[in-house]
């Protein structure tokens, strides 16, 4: 069979993908095949559908988009595999040779050109300023409040913004538009997000903000991680928790509670921020904080990056049932990610389980 599949991006990971040499140690952490059960959609599964795709002997028929596509980029199998295959960016190369040929699953298409038209995924029309309440000032902190907070869950952003001025900061919020991360999450074309990158970035420069701060894991890697790659960012970048272990915090106490944390994978796997989310859940006098057995590089997925919870909800609600599952002592999960609480509250249904933003509850707590 002759595929009429044109790939660019493919090519420059031909390597990586020879050197699998399918023991399947990445079987055993990858949360898709835990929710789904086939190898196609696991790692090493994946790693031979690109196999294929690379050299014409498979077609991007709708499986195969399935398989590439109801993976959460969550890492772990890139931590666990010895021949140290970067799955997460073969996957991710596979996913914009897929889109550059016209395979795009509907809903990633409608996200990802209302981000072209109107800076947000939620074809929201009104400022960010009218939805957050604040106008953009000269500060020497930005806080950049990310599109799911601004627009959907607010209360992230609202504490966050409660927090700042408590602490009596003077920081500016931003004129911004989307990062960018779900665009690079499911293979949009680069120009696209690098435009975003630039606009971003201008806007933030021209404030004369040297320190940015951002309570969203996903945001948060593209501005550490994927920014300096295609613009000059000339800004220090902090999550919220290493800015808020930084601070002399006053909270009261949280008695009878026994909380566990949840590290998204973007902040920590991809980032390595494990430490700073702790030391501020250890400022709260009178919480019994536990860790889940899967904790910090090991921690598993809350099902909902990559897309998958956009493109295929009840397999991100699935993989959020197994981590909550994890947390069975604890009457209380604290994450540090809008898209880690959002999915892991419909993971707890009917649990009687919470989930929160720290954000949130150092907010209460002050
Ligand atoms: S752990 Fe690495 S080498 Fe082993 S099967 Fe998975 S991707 Fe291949
Ligand atoms: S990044 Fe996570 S979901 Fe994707 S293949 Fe690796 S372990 Fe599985």
């Amino acid at each position: 069979m002759v595929s009429q599949f044109s790939t660019d991006r493919l090519e420059e990971v031909r390597h990586a993908v020879d050197v699998c040499t399918m023991c399947g140690f990445c079987k055993s952490v990858c949360p898709s095949f835990k929710a789904i059960g086939w190898d196609s959609a696991l790692s090493r599964g994946r790693i031979v559908l690109t196999y294929g795709l690379l050299n014409g002997d498979l077609e991007p028929d709708q499986g195969f988009i399935d398989n590439m596509y109801t993976c959460t980029t969550c890492a772990d199998c890139v931590r666990r595999c010895p021949s140290k295959v970067n799955i997460v960016d073969i996957i991710e190369l596979c996913r914009a040779d897929l889109v550059r040929n016209g395979h795009i699953l509907p809903k990633h298409k409608a996200m990802c050109e209302g981000i072209v038209e109107n800076g947000n995924p939620f074809k929201e029309k009104g400022s960010r300023r009218e939805a957050l309440g604040r106008v953009p000032h000269p500060a020497k902190i930005g806080y950049y409040v990310g599109c799911t907070a601004t627009y959907r869950s607010k209360k992230t952003a609202q504490a966050t913004l409660s927090i700042l001025d408590k602490l009596g900061v003077d920081f500016t919020t931003v004129d911004e538009v989307c990062c960018g991360s779900v665009m690079q999450r499911v293979g949009w074309p680069q120009e696209d997000v690098t435009a975003l990158m630039r606009k971003n970035v201008e806007q933030i420069k021209a404030l004369g903000v040297e320190m940015l701060v951002l309570a969203c894991a996903g945001c948060y890697r593209m501005f550490k991680l994927e920014y300096p790659k295609y613009v000059d960012v000339p800004f220090e970048v902090l999550h919220i928790t290493e800015f808020l272990a930084r601070q002399d915090l006053k909270l009261k106490p949280m008695e009878g509670v026994v909380a566990t944390y949840h590290d998204p994978c973007h902040l920590g796997r991809h980032c390595g921020v494990y430490d700073a989310p702790r030391e501020v859940i250890a400022k709260i006098p009178g919480l019994q904080f536990r860790e889940m057995e899967f904790n910090k590089g090991l921690s598993h997925c809350c099902g909902g990056g990559g897309g998958v919870k956009s493109g295929y909800p009840g397999i991100s609600k699935d993989i959020a049932v197994t981590r909550i599952e994890e947390a069975s002592f604890a009457d209380l999960i604290i994450t540090t990610c809008p898209f880690c609480v959002n999915n892991l509250k419909d993971g707890a249904e009917g649990t009687g389980k919470q989930v929160r933003d720290l954000v949130e509850i150092v907010d209460e707590l002050m």
